[in-house]
C-alpha cells in the first residue's frame, strides 16, 4: 500500500486492512494512530461529543452466549427504571450541556415495552427543548431488533439515531455465539429498515472473541462500509464468568490493542463518521477510553444510569464506573478528555453531515 493511501484510507484493500490490523511494531502502530487522528481532525475537528448513557432495563429475551444480562443468567436481579427515573436522568444530562443521550436496554419486543420506549422518547424530547437545545436532546436508541413499523414509531416520537451492533459480520462466528433462534440476517434486515426510515445508523462488533480472526475483523470494517453506517460503537470482548462463552479459552489477542487498531483503521476507511470510545476499553486499562480517542474516536458515553442499578447491568466482568455517581462520572470524564488535548462540544448533537448520496 502506498503512503498516501495509508493516510487517506482511500483505496485500502482487504489485504491492506489485514496488514494494518496485524501491526505489532510500536513505531508502526504509532504511525497508524497518528494517521487516524489526522483524518479525524481534518474531517471532523477536535471536538468530542457526549452521549449520556441510560441503561433503563436489563430484562432480555435474548440469550447471547457472551453477555452477562442474557436471559438464562438467573443470578442477575432484573430491573426496569420508572419513567420518572429515566426522564430525570435525561434532564440532568441536558442541564450538563451534553446534548445527546442513549437509551439502552436488554431486548424485548412485547407491546408494553414498545409503548414504553415510544413514550420515553416523546416525553424526553418534549421536556428538553430549550434555547440551548432548540430540538431537545438528541436521542439514540439501542434497544435491539424490532419490526419496521416499530422503528417508525420510535422515529416519529423523536429518536433520530439507532445503534444495533452486528456483533460480528461473520455468519459462522455469529452462529457460534448465539442460539439458533437469533440470526445474523435478522440484524442485517433491521439495519436496512433503520436506514430506510432515516435514522443515523450505528453498528459495531466485539473485538477479540474466541475464534475470531484478523481477516474476520477486516471483513467487519468492510461490512460497516457496505452498510453505509453513520456511527460505530465497538470494543473489546471481555468474558463474563456466568456465561457459556466466559469459560472458553481467550482468543490469544491483546484485545485492547486490537480494539484500538480497529478504531484507527475504521477511521481511515470511514473518515467522517462518529466512533465511540466505549466503556469496555476502560475495563482493560484505566486510560482505555482516552486511548480510544487518541486512536480516532470522537464520542464518549458518560454513565447516567442511577447508581443503585448499575451493577445489575454487568455485560462483562469488571465493567467500570459501576460505583460512581453521575457527578463523579462527569468530572472524571471531562478530565480524561481534556488530557488528550481535545475539546468537549456542549449542547450539540454532533452528528456527521450527510452528503448527497448517503441520504436515506
Ligand atoms: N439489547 C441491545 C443492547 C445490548 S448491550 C442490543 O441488542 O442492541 C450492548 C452491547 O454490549 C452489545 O451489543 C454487545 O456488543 C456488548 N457486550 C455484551 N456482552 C459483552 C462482553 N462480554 N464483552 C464485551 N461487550 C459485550
Amino acid at each position: 500500500m502506498n503512503k498516501r493511501d495509508c493516510i487517506t484510507g482511500k483505496s485500502l484493500s482487504r489485504n491492506d486492512l489485514i496488514e494494518l490490523l496485524s501491526l505489532e511494531n510500536p513505531v508502526k502502530i504509532e504511525q497508524l494512530r497518528k494517521n487516524a487522528e489526522n483524518v479525524l481532525l481534518s474531517e471532523r475537528g477536535n471536538q468530542v461529543y457526549f452521549r449520556g448513557l441510560i441503561e433503563f432495563s436489563n430484562i432480555c429475551r435474548n440469550d447471547c452466549y457472551y453477555c452477562g444480562i442474557r436471559k438464562s443468567n438467573n443470578k442477575v436481579k432484573r430491573y426496569s427504571l420508572s419513567e420518572k427515573q429515566v426522564v430525570d436522568a435525561a434532564l440532568w444530562c441536558a442541564k450538563q450541556g451534553y446534548g445527546s443521550i442513549v437509551l439502552q436496554s436488554g431486548e424485548r419486543n412485547d407491546s408494553e415495552f414498545v409503548d414504553t420506549v415510544e413514550r420515553l422518547v416523546y416525553v424526553i424530547k418534549e421536556k428538553t427543548v430549550s434555547a440551548q437545545l432548540p430540538d431537545g436532546l438528541g436521542i439514540t436508541l439501542c434497544v435491539g431488533e424490532h419490526t419496521f413499523e416499530t422503528y417508525k414509531r420510535f422515529f416519529a416520537a423523536g429518536a433520530h439515531r439507532y445503534l444495533l451492533r452486528i456483533e460480528t459480520s461473520s455468519e459462522d462466528l455469529f452462529s457460534r455465539f448465539h442460539p439458533q433462534t437469533q440470526k445474523i440476517q435478522s440484524r442485517i434486515d433491521c439495519l436496512k429498515y433503520l436506514k430506510e426510515i432515516g435514522y443515523f445508523v450505528g453498528t459495531g462488533v466485539m473485538i477479540g472473541m474466541p475464534g475470531q480472526t484478523i481477516e474476520s475483523l477486516a471483513d467487519d470494517i468492510l461490512f460497516f462500509k457496505k452498510t453505509g453506517v453513520d456511527m460505530i460503537g465497538m470494543g473489546p470482548y471481555i468474558p463474563h464468568s456466568d456465561t457459556p462463552l466466559g469459560e472458553k479459552e481467550p482468543s490469544g489477542y491483546n484485545n485492547l490493542l486490537l480494539s484500538l487498531k480497529m478504531i484507527a483503521v475504521t477511521r481511515l476507511v470511514l473518515k467522517d463518521i462518529n466512533i465511540a470510545a466505549t466503556t469496555a476499553l476502560q475495563a482493560l486499562k484505566h486510560n482505555g477510553r482516552e486511548l480510544g480517542l487518541r486512536f480516532g474516536a470522537n464520542v464518549v458515553m458518560p454513565q447516567l444510569t442511577p447508581k443503585e442499578v448499575r451493577k445489575e447491568y454487568m455485560l462483562y466482568d469488571g465493567k467500570p464506573c459501576t460505583e460512581e455517581s453521575r457527578d463523579d462520572c462527569s468530572v472524571c470524564l471531562k478530565k480524561r478528555i481534556l488530557s488528550t488535548g481535545r475539546i468537549i462540544s456542549l449542547n450539540n448533537w454532533g452528528d456527521r453531515v450527510r452528503m448527497g448520496n448517503d441520504q436515506p
